[in-house]
């Protein structure tokens, strides 16, 4: 036997959501918008001229960054776009988080976050939600390497008041705080206006979900053109074309239509307080979300049951086993039809199964 296993970075990798493809499923595993990307994206992709495929895309992502400055009223130099949030986000941990002390992210978050720490070999700690699924800021006042957290968080869809994400950026102010704003669109306050008072804050997000781009892949940070000269740097070092010509034209057509974008994203929140209202009714219990999904358990069904329960009807929502989440599903808020046919699957099968239990 040769010893070449033992030089091998071996690591545990991030398992992403199943993506199933039947006809009649209802996707709600994996927080998408359930409605199509803005009508401008269809168009400069029907124009898109496949002749200039053969050139490389612009390094600078100059067209895209300038959009999504404008959009946010920041300078261009304070934005950096990556292959979805997820790219975006192993830059960051890449580049900012090399002190060699514990970086500080929540027990129960993205999982994704530990999965990055192992593979560049930073050092962290996972200071505990409370009892009701809450970060507590005071976990973060000590002495630590950096910080990250989703806000709304995932997979509670809980919001951190901005309030206490400036007190955690305002003492911790010689390391980088990035806060994940995957899901902020659907009804939480972005940190973003903190960055005219902050040079250590990385405000992260995704066109994946409020701008329907999942399968395109865009993310985006904002912060001081320090930061964001940095993580060019790191990019620079590992792949300087990281956006394709599609996805630099789709995105900046997204990003341009806002008023479909506001619409989308108050059609989803507007859905998603129905459904919070029909799950309450059937006896599920939930943190208030603030995102496009909810985080509930139900009082008598165990949360796997009704995940395979689903399952089979090719409803499809995320169950994340063992630990503090053992009994919750994570469900996507998806068109009002969709949930409604989710609803009414589960009023049944709450029926029938009151109905089989013995006298
Ligand atoms: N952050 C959080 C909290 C997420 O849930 C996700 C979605 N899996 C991402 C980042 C990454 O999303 P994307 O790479 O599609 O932008």
């Amino acid at each position: 036997m040769k010893n070449w296993e033992a030089n091998v970075r071996q690591v545990v990798p991030y398992t992403p959501g199943e993506q199933p493809n039947q006809e009649d499923m209802i996707k709600l595993n994996t927080n998408e918008n359930p409605y199509p990307p803005a009508p401008g994206v269809k168009e400069v992709l029907e124009r898109l001229d496949t002749g200039t495929l053969r050139l490389y895309p612009d390094p600078t992502a100059g067209e895209l960054v300038s959009a999504i400055a404008e959009n946010y009223g920041l300078e261009k130099d304070q934005v950096f776009v990556g292959v979805g949030s997820d790219d975006v986000l192993a830059m960051s941990f890449l580049t900012f988080f090399n002190s060699g002390r514990p970086i500080l992210f929540p027990d129960i978050t993205y999982s994704f976050y530990d999965v990055w720490a192992e593979l560049f070999r930073i050092p962290y700690e996972r200071p505990a939600l409370d009892e009701q699924f809450h970060i507590r800021k005071e976990d973060y006042f000590r002495e630590n390497g950096g910080i990250i957290f989703p806000n709304p968080n995932a997979p509670t869809g809980v919001e951190l008041p901005l309030e206490d994400i400036e007190e955690i950026v305002a003492r911790n102010q010689d390391v980088i705080v990035i806060v994940d704003e995957a899901y902020v669109d659907f009804g939480a306050r972005s940190a973003l206006p903190l960055l005219k008072k902050y040079e250590n804050l990385l405000v992260v997000q995704t066109f994946s979900k409020s701008r329907s781009l999942a399968g395109m892949r865009i993310g985006f940070a904002c912060g001081n053109a320090r930061l964001i000269r940095y993580l060019n740097d790191v990019k620079y070092s590992f792949n300087s074309y990281t956006m394709d010509r599609t996805a630099l034209a789709a995105g900046t057509a997204a990003v341009k239509d806002q008023e479909y974008f506001r619409e989308t994203c108050r059609k989803i929140i507007e859905t998603r307080e129905w459904t919070k209202k029909e799950l309450r009714s059937l006896g599920f219990s939930f943190q208030d979300s603030k995102a496009n999904f909810i985080f509930a358990s139900h009082n008598v069904c165990p949360a796997e049951e009704l995940f395979q329960a689903l399952r089979k009807r090719h409803i499809y929502v995320r169950y994340f086993p063992g630990g503090r989440t053992e009994n919750f599903l994570r469900i996507t808020v998806g068109t009002r039809k969709e949930m409604e046919i989710f609803i009414d699957f589960l009023k049944k099968y709450f029926k029938d199964r009151e109905k089989k239990r013995p006298e």
